[in-house]
């Protein structure tokens, strides 16, 4: 028995990354899984190897999460999760942010998350999941990425609100806030081809040492770990929260 069987579960931006993670652990634990990404060839070659369906979905696109859902429930019947995962990253000061930049940030990150939960629940049979993608940076600053922070917490927010609205037919709605993990996000050589996954998790690993009391990165199996719980009946009764998976990151300072 799996803990997600019979269950149909979109998961954005899941190409790659924690996302892919996600859509890997979730078809093990016998889900049927729809892979949705900007990144088509990527996101079609997952989806052959897990035996999910694939579709193109830029999440800041009303249209494309029309389209999303319909293809969804034309090859299965009904939609039971969504995981909000996908995301975009910018580094600046505040100051030197343009306003392009803020505003491509918050429509992926932000509208994204709003735009899914509100395509996606009202075709989701009573007793669903959505799991939102916040971050560490969702519940405390970050300098040098004001943007994202911004979304972040704004991810929060609406994590909230959703479960409030959404508890009365029995969708759960939480967040997962991860710290430091290692995809390409966190980690740009990632997508290099030449580079070797093990050598820059070690790189990132003696980064992150002093600053996370574990003493090393996460890996994005830890989080898809992380999004299984909350969208299977494991967290039962669980809406409405953040969920930090950090390291020990947001703990507190160490003065010893
Ligand atoms: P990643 O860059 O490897 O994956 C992000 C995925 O989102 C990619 O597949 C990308 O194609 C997709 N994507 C980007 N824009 C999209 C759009 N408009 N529509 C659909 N898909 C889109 O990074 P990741 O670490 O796997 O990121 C997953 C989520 O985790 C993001 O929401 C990110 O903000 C969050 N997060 C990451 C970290 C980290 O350290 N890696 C920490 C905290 C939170």
């Amino acid at each position: 028995m799996g803990k997600l069987d019979g269950r149909v579960v979109i998961v954005t931006g899941a190409a790659r990354g924690q996302g892919e993670q996600e859509a890997r652990l979730f078809a093990a634990e016998g889900a049927r899984v729809v892979v949705a990404d900007v990144l088509d060839d990527r996101g079609e070659a997952l989806a052959k190897e897990i035996g999910a369906r694939y579709v193109h979905l830029d999440v800041g696109s009303e249209d494309d999460w029309q389209a999303a859902v319909t293809a969804t429930k034309d090859a299965y019947g009904h939609v039971d999760g969504l995981v909000n995962n996908a995301g975009i990253l910018r580094f600046n000061s505040l100051l030197d942010t343009p306003l392009d930049e803020f505003m491509q940030v918050v429509q992926v990150n932000q509208v994204g998350c709003f735009l899914g939960i509100r395509a996606v629940a009202p075709e989701m049979a009573d007793g669903g999941t959505i799991v939102n993608t916040a971050s560490c940076t969702g519940l405390t600053g970050m300098a040098a990425v004001g943007a994202y922070a911004a979304t972040k917490h704004a991810v929060v927010g609406l994590t909230r609100v959703a479960a409030l609205e959404l508890a009365g037919r029995g969708i759960r709605v939480n967040a997962v806030c991860p710290g430091a993990i290692d995809t390409a996000m966190s980690n740009p050589a990632r997508l290099d081809p030449d580079a070797d996954p093990a050598e820059t998790a070690k790189g990132l690993d003696r980064l992150y040492r002093k600053l996370v009391p574990l003493g090393r990165v996460g890996r994005p199996e830890e989080v898809a770990g992380l999004a299984l719980f909350l969208t299977s009946e494991d967290s039962s009764y669980i809406t409405g929260q953040p969920f930090v998976i950090d390291g020990g990151w947001l703990a507190g300072v160490s003065v010893i």
